[in-house]
């Protein structure tokens, strides 16, 4: 495969914050279907994709929930330590924690209570831990590491291990990190990170997703089969993310990754205007400014002069 060429830095900049942007509102949208089955979804909203909130959790409108909400507090974590502080990471899940949030996965919630009590900041390996919930907040380390490939391994690991320890886990973790590398480097969706996750599903053949086994839980290996199918079916934001959120099951959380790599591809400017209003304006303009902070500081944007 070619190298690309760098881009300039503020198309990098504004692909990380479609990448953050993206995440939050994929996980807005996803969560009103959040446990649905795609049939149920059709009977009560003909095609959802509008950012209306309710669901399970009774949503406002534009609110978010664990998947952006985790994925801010790594962000927050290294923006206060100045740099990689796996402690600063679980102190800031911890608080997140004590701050009763609306929605928190058991296997988060068990990870994050280790570490409160015996400030323990990897779990043991376990079969269980092949859910999603390290995969759904990895954005921020995959922003900071751009450009070292090796640190992007490392840290993207770390921070999967306060809460899961798994090969599954560990796997799809950092292979989003590096498709989040070269789309902010502007590799080509149906170029050079098409070409890379058939290589990674050769590699671990658990995420083949073509055909498309049609389940969306939040066992890893659905979702990236979710994410992957249709971020490589459409050529847009929208109909990557309504695709997605349309599968239900684990919604939000398809929908945040679905947005992240997706955001990451087309840039801010490819979200809908209709989503950005509506997406919890606080919310919005933190992931914002946490994109440009973390990619600012990584390795790759430092090397660049301008
Ligand atoms: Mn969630
Ligand atoms: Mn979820």
């Amino acid at each position: 495969m070619q190298p690309v060429p760098i881009p300039d830095r503020k198309q990098i900049v504004e692909k990380a914050k479609g990448a953050f942007v993206g995440l939050a509102i994929g996980d807005a949208l996803g969560a009103t279907t959040e446990f649905m089955t795609p049939g149920e979804i059709k009977l009560q909203y003909g095609v959802h994709q509008q950012i209306i909130g309710k669901g399970w959790l009774y949503l406002k409108p534009g609110q978010v929930t664990d998947d952006t909400q985790m994925s801010v507090c790594i962000g927050r974590a290294i923006e206060k330590s100045g740099g990689w502080d796996l402690t600063a990471v679980a102190e800031e899940f911890a608080d997140w924690v004590k701050g009763r949030p609306i929605d928190v996965g058991s296997t988060c919630a068990r990870g994050i209570r280790n570490y409160i009590l015996h400030q323990t900041l990897e779990v043991a390996p376990s079969r269980w831990s092949a859910g999603n919930g390290a995969l759904m907040r990895m954005l921020p380390v995959a922003l900071y590491t751009l450009g070292n490939e090796d640190l992007l391994a490392r840290y993207v690991v770390e921070q999967a291990h306060i809460t899961h320890n798994n090969p599954l886990s560990d796997a799809a973790c950092i292979f989003f990190g590096r498709l989040l590398h070269e789309a902010l480097m502007g590799a080509e969706l149906f170029g050079r990170l098409l070409a890379l996750t058939k290589s990674f599903v050769k590699n671990h053949p658990d995420f083949a997703y073509n055909p498309y086994p049609g389940k969306s839980s939040a066992y890893v290996v659905d979702t990236v089969q979710t994410v992957f199918h249709f971020l490589f079916s459409t050529d847009n934001f929208e109909d990557c993310l309504v695709g997605t959120v349309n599968q239900g099951g684990d919604a939000d959380t398809t929908g945040a990754l679905a947005g992240m790599l997706a955001g990451a591809v087309y840039g801010v400017q490819g979200i809908p205007k209709r989503w950005l209003k509506r997406l919890d304006h606080r919310v919005c303009s933190e992931v914002d400014a946490l994109a440009a902070y973390l990619v600012e500081r990584s390795p790759a944007l430092l090397s660049l002069t301008d």
